[in-house]
């Protein structure tokens, strides 16, 4: 967990190669589908370009489905999810959750970030042109980057407002279970990784 831009979805990456578990991205279930043209895709692409959440109860629904995959049997990392309190009660109700990371970072960091922020359409890497690497062509698979259509300023600030009201109590919430190992998200993606992985013991 942590806000827009704190580098949920790159150490989420880098996680999932070093711990041999999948990531499941909620943002990126709802791109795909958003990219297929169905009608629910359809549906999707306006809220999510607004910068406002998708309701709980389509969330649960397509994010049930993907956990019934196979390669979740032996355990999986969610990134995005849960993001409002209901979300993270019908998670506890369907899963066990050994850990919440926590991306500790302030918001005028994170807004500053976002701005450079590129996505592959093709494989999902994320690049953010203040660091290091072509600006343009994805390091992985060489496709063009694109900026995200919610990535304007008034869908971040939306969704940063979102995030303080609805995601934060839950973090809340989680540490009062004593789960929550929280890092610091304000300097590289490579530190953020490696205080995680000693976080966890690894
Ligand atoms: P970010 O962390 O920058 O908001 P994501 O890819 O995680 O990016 O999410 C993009 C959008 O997808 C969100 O703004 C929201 O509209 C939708 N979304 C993702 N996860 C959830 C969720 N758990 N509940 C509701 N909406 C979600
Ligand atoms: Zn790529």
């Amino acid at each position: 967990m942590g806000p827009q831009g704190s580098g949920k979805g790159t150490a989420a990456q880098e996680l999932s190669n070093i711990l041999k578990i999948p990531t499941i991205s909620t943002g990126d279930l709802f791109r795909t589908e958003a990219a297929s043209g169905s009608e629910l895709g359809n549906r999707l692409k306006s809220i999510i370009d607004s910068g406002s959440l998708v309701p709980d109860e389509l969330t649960v629904g397509i994010l049930k489905q993907r956990l019934l995959q196979d390669d979740c049997k032996n355990g999986y990392m969610l990134d995005g999810f849960p993001r409002t309190m209901e979300q993270a009660r019908l998670l506890e109700n369907i899963s066990q959750i050994d850990k919440v990371l926590y991306l500790d970072v302030d918001f005028d960091t994170v807004i500053e970030r976002i701005g450079g922020r590129r996505t592959c359409p093709k494989c999902g890497h994320i690049h953010n042109v203040k660091f290091a690497g072509d600006p343009n062509y994805c390091s992985v698979c060489g496709t063009k980057y694109v900026v995200r259509a919610d990535d304007t300023e008034e869908a971040i600030r939306k969704r940063l407002d979102t995030f303080t009201q609805k995601t934060l109590p839950i973090v809340e919430h989680f540490r009062q279970k004593g789960l929550v190992l929280s890092v610091d998200a304000s300097r590289t993606p490579e530190y953020t990784l490696k205080q995680i992985l000693k976080g966890l013991g690894k």
